[in-house]
């Protein structure tokens, strides 16, 4: 789906390790964003999500996916892709509700280029099950010079803004891109039959008006960016993902299909159809609003785009009374909080980062999803012919708006990238910009003059930060000589990140710290916190100001970070980064006769040099020479998960062997003997076991170690009797990023200066057998997010946090090694630099009780 080679070896690798059958099905339906009870529901991750691993469509997978995929720059329009058809599945989910079903799909865009040469049709990517995903571009015909002239204006704009800005001829010769994401939560269906229906009816329209359309804009149609979800009636993609959570951290090939479409379109204006809510939900969004963006200018064109198709959807002519349908509702204008566009984790929070000055999430209003997918059949297509008709309502109202402000819109978004490029300081947004823009809605940040990267914690993190800051097109430069700033002297190979650059607004907002914004709102959507910065485990040092004299070249991927040493003897990998268990992983399932130190280092045998060699290349991980170190040996360690879906990919993609549990599933009765560590997470409560189940699980622990996370876990380890510890419960809605201090403990050793937390945890009351390896800082702890304490009785929040212990360690008395994590380090797939902490834990747990030592 891209031309990146420095994503195409992590997508590779990542793709490599997950293996066919991790695709998962979601038992239950998260809170839905209209509907959110945090503080009273249920832990964001407590859905159990392995129990039902993958039945229909683990064999979907044709191969490694596929990448890279691109839309060709120069190619011209139309280019009448034969899709291929899939096989026909009577099981789809869409089915019911009188939509197209997947398969449907192909045959549809392939018969509509056929009769029309406004469509385009190309396969952008690949879901985690194996789908294509289909790219619509609707506009009319182009020669290949004429395809070529656009690519080099959308260049101009974003490489040369100043230029750009001065050109008064560009805007009349520039097709205006707009974008419309259907279907990113896959049971919410109808954004993709408004799609097609919408392309149908202007490819084949003989109205003046759309000939001009065409004329002066391309239209990107992202038929379904969760084919997985459509046909199996779920939220989340394959692999148990809720994309439109995922833009920050891109760990699945579909949300990496849809940034790349962004990066090459360079959308003005861009729509995200979801579903439901009743009366259909339009944004602009209501405070806190992210502070890197050029926020002016965005309110301006989203506000009246939003009115726009407030109007359009109103104007269907829907009742309350005849329909059941509400009239549209604008958060910006109709409500306080809690719609925010905080994190640019969602799709229309990511967008205008590459330019688009009008992006929204639409809500259609008729629910057809979760118990109501139970209606009868007459009432389900009634709903969802509404729907369709509101999306379609949409996607009109926005063509509309950028084929009547088509210069404006284009004057806009060479603003923002011009304002980057000349480092200028982030706007204050005027009050009264638009009505009722008032003191709550203004958030401004101070950009730095640059970010500096290094490998001084791992050149192994370093790399990774680089290549997903080029995958997400910002700028990085590698310093060709030594260089001094700030006071701190680099070596020469050190990255800069100049913030004077089109896209300093996402470099941003991934390398700050970001904000505990915990004080300035008193309810959040989702996430408040996250930071590559301080998460993903490279060295970020942020430069505030000053001249930045530094002999850099470009940087189009990180450099190799591999090596083994010259010298003979036993190799020692130090387990610090997820790059390395990877490669650890590799070695112990080649067989290699690797032991474990307390310290967190694999040492690896003298003759297993050539295999040692072959994975540092591989991962790009770095050996040292171990010395005198011996440590337990160690084999592949097996793991039995009662987890998240986000964990069990995590776990998967560092090359672990997991085994999804649950209390059904031990209940069923469970062979242990495939199981070296027992991880608790979700879905599984002791308490609930029958009694053989609960013997073969205590034989178990004579000999297994357990790892648990969250509120399911701390209640597994006290009602199974391990640690001694009493966990605490912090607020259930609290969530960002934390200072912590580590020991140099089995865990803790190796672990940032920082953690993430979602409802946080702490353990008191230690018993005499447990160790503290992370505890919540003192200052602190809370460093961006929102954490406040519980609003009934006053505790739980960050203050009775300081401290505490957040991980800790132990051997129970049946001597099974058991670790306790309060944090949760692998959220989403997102703090990279965690992972390692949930792999030393397990490292050590099957080490120390010799669990995966085969008897003599
Ligand atoms: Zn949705």
């Amino acid at each position: 789906m891209r031309l990146y080679p420095a994503i195409l070896g992590i997508a590779v690798s990542a793709a490599l390790l997950v293996p066919p059958g991790s695709a998962t099905a979601e038992p239950a339906e998260p809170p839905h964003p209209a509907v959110r009870d945090f503080g009273n529901g249920p832990e964001r991750n407590e859905v159990a999500a392995g129990v039902a691993e993958g039945q229909q469509a683990q064999k979907l997978r044709l191969a490694p996916e596929a990448e890279p995929y691109g839309l060709s720059r120069d190619r011209g329009y139309p280019r009448r892709t034969q899709l291929p058809i899939p096989a026909e599945n009577p099981a789809d989910a869409s089915i019911k509700l009188g939509l197209v079903p997947y398969h449907g799909i192909a045959p549809k865009l392939n018969d509509l280029q056929r009769r029309s040469d406004r469509v385009s049709a190309e396969i952008i990517g690949r879901t985690h099950q194996g789908r294509d995903l289909y790219l619509v571009t609707l506009t009319a015909p182009e020669s290949r010079g004429q395809a070529a002239e656009q690519s080099v204006i959308r260049d101009r704009i974003e490489n040369d803004p100043a230029g750009a800005a001065r050109d008064r001829r560009l805007a009349a010769r520039y097709k205006a891109p707009i974008f419309v994401n259907a279907n990113i939560h896959g049971n919410e269906w109808e954004g993709t039959d408004a799609a097609l229906r919408t392309i149908e009816e202007l490819a084949t329209s003989t109205d003046p008006q759309v000939a001009d359309l065409m004329k002066r804009t391309r239209l990107y149609f992202n038929i379904t960016a969760n084919p997985d979800g459509r046909v199996n009636g779920v939220r989340q993609n394959g692999a148990g993902f809720d994309m439109n959570r995922d833009f920050v951290t891109a760990s699945q090939p579909e949300v990496r299909a849809m940034r790349q479409v962004m990066i090459d379109t360079q959308p003005v204006a861009m729509i995200d159809l979801h579903g439901y809510v009743n009366g259909t939900l339009i944004e602009p969004t209501t405070p806190p609003h992210g502070a890197n963006y050029e926020y002016d200018v965005f309110i301006r064109n989203t506000y009246a785009n939003g009115l726009g198709m407030e109007a359009a959807v109103n104007g269907l002519g829907y009742t309350p009374a005849k329909d059941g349908v509400e009239p549209v509702q604008i958060p910006f204008r109709d409500s306080a909080e809690g719609w925010d566009d905080w994190p640019p984790i969602f799709t229309p929070q990511y967008a205008p980062f590459h330019g688009t000055v009008a992006a929204h999430t639409v809500e259609i209003p008729l629910r057809v999803n979760n118990a109501d997918y139970n209606l009868p059949v007459e009432e389900l297509r009634r709903r969802s012919a509404i729907n369709t008709d509101v999306a379609a309502a949409a996607i009109r109202a926005t063509y509309g708006f950028v084929q009547s402000k088509h210069d404006a819109l284009i004057a806009d978004q060479i603003e923002v990238f011009r304002r980057g490029a000349a480092g200028e300081p982030s706007k204050v947004v005027p009050l009264g910009i638009v009505p009722g823009f008032g003191p709550e809605d203004v958030y401004n940040t101070t950009f730095p003059r640059a970010y500096v990267i290094t490998g001084q914690r791992s050149a192994t993190a370093a790399a990774r930060l680089v290549d997903h800051l080029i995958a997400n097109d910002v700028r990085v430069e590698r310093a060709t000589r030594p260089f001094r700033l700030n006071g701190k002297t680099y070596p020469a190979g050190s990255y800069v990140v100049d913030m004077r650059q089109p896209k300093r607004g996402l470099a941003n907002v991934m390398l700050e710290p970001g904000e505990d914004i915990s004080p300035r709102v008193d309810a959040m959507y989702d996430i408040s916190g996250w930071s590559h910065g301080l998460l993903w485990g490279a060295t970020v040092d942020s430069i505030p100001s000053g001249p930045l004299h530094v002999s850099s070249e470009p940087v189009k991927a990180a450099a190799p970070t591999g090596s083994v040493p010259r010298t003979p003897g036993p190799l020692a990998l130090k387990v610090t980064d997820a790059k390395e268990v990877q490669a650890l992983n590799d070695l112990l399932t080649q067989g290699v006769a690797v032991t474990w130190t307390n310290d967190g280092r694999a040492i690896v045998p003298a003759a297993a040099r050539q295999a040692a060699a072959t994975v540092s290349d591989r991962y790009g991980v770095a050996f040292t020479p171990a010395g005198p170190a011996t440590g337990t040996p160690l084999a592949p360690v097996r793991i039995a998960a009662a987890a998240s879906a986000d964990e069990l990919f995590t776990l998967r993609e560092m090359g672990f062997t997991v085994t999804p549990v649950s209390t059904a599933v031990l209940n069923a009765g469970f062979d242990w003997s495939g199981a070296d560590v027992l991880y608790v997470s979700s879905g599984l409560s002791y308490a609930a076991l029958n009694p053989a189940a609960r013997t073969a699980l205590d034989a178990f622990l004579a000999t297994g170690g357990v790892i648990t996370r969250g509120g399911t876990g701390a209640a597994f380890n006290a009602t199974a009797g391990l640690l001694t510890a009493t966990a605490v419960a912090g607020r259930g809605d609290a969530n960002g990023v934390v200072r912590v201090t580590s020991s140099a403990g089995p865990v803790g050793g190796g672990s940032p200066e920082h953690s993430f937390v979602y409802s946080p945890r702490w353990f008191t009351a230690l018993g005499a057998e447990v160790t503290v390896e992370q505890s919540y800082a003192t200052d602190g702890p809370l460093v961006s997010g929102h954490w406040r304490p519980n609003a009934a009785d006053g505790i739980g929040g960050p203050d009775a946090a300081r401290g505490q212990a957040a991980v800790v360690s132990g051997r129970d008395e049946r001597g099974a090694a058991v670790v306790l994590f309060g944090t949760e380090p692998m959220f989403r797939n997102h703090p990279k630099g965690l992972f390692p902490q949930v792999a030393r834990a397990l490292y050590w747990s099957a080490a120390v009780t010799g669990a995966t030592v085969t008897a003599p």
